[in-house]
């Protein structure tokens, strides 16, 4: 460690709506911000344009940090194996690494964008250099003081929250059915893609991104799946008339599939 140098300040935008908002919750406060982004280099075109509006409307700047081998490397390197909730290599090679490379031994204080109305860990590394900060737990910021935040610079939500609500990889096996269905309606180019990394390999293992269904079944049932959504959402927006769109949305994402997302990629 490097006693000399001074504590270096850092914020990790995951191109979702949390850190976004963080960033623009701690400008003024840590003038000496560092803020930077994992790029994984399959992120979604929103995500990128997202970052560059943050950093235009901001007037900061975003380091760019990625690992020195793309995700086709790992791919092969974990021996065809696609990652899972269970086998997340993909968050620690292309996420972590590349922002303890970064680091590198100086001391760091990093500030993460874990709500208070949450229930999740975030990232705390285990570099005993970088010591973890939650500002939005300790000041009690909700999703409500989220989307205004984000609402009152101007920067507003990311584009792709029209159709879904986690950040993150084109192919991450976080989105839920509706969102997959929606990267095809959307991206169809990235959804072959997706597709194409659940081919079968020559000793008959077979990966898919979804436990039990494969992106040709889930396009399969497209149509059931809109459909499924629509219902759920015309009943959350009868309880809730108050809410937004994206609110709605979300909340029916996350009725469909609780499963916490990563609280690195997806903050
Ligand atoms: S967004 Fe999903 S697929 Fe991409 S690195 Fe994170 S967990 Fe892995």
């Amino acid at each position: 460690m490097n006693s000399n140098k001074p504590i270096r300040h850092i914020c990790g935008l995951s191109g979702g709506k949390d850190s976004a908002a963080l960033a623009i919750y701690m400008r003024d406060k840590v003038p000496d911000m560092e803020y930077f982004f994992c790029d994984t280099g399959k992120e979604l075109q929103e995500t990128y344009d997202f970052l560059d509006r943050m950093e235009a409307r901001l007037g900061v700047k975003v380091t760019r940090l990625s690992a020195q081998k793309g995700f086709d490397h790992f791919l092969e390197m974990y021996n065809g194996f696609l990652p899972s909730p269970q086998a997340r290599w993909c968050t620690i090679m292309m996420k972590i690494k590349p922002l303890e490379e970064y680091v590198g031994d100086d001391e760091a204080i990093s500030y993460v964008g874990i709500r208070a109305d949450e229930d999740r860990l975030g990232y705390v590394s285990t570099k005993p250099n970088i010591k973890a900060v939650f500002p939005f737990r300790e000041d009690g910021i909700v999703k409500e003081d989220v989307m205004r935040i984000l609402d009152e610079s101007g920067i507003g939500m990311p584009e792709y929250y029209k159709w879904r609500s986690r950040s993150g990889c084109f192919f991450c096996f976080y989105q839920r059915k509706f969102e997959w269905v929606k990267l095809h309606e959307n991206h169809p180019d990235l959804f072959a893609e997706a597709m194409k990394y659940e081919t079968e390999h020559s000793d008959g293992r077979k990966f898919t991104w979804n436990q039990g269904e494969s992106l040709t079944e889930i396009l399969a049932r497209k149509e059931q799946i809109i459909k499924e959504h629509e219902e759920r959402a015309a009943r959350e927006r009868a309880n809730r008339p108050n809410k937004t769109l994206v609110e709605i949305m979300e909340g029916v994402l996350d009725d469909e599939d609780d499963t916490a997302p990563c609280a690195i990629c997806h903050l």
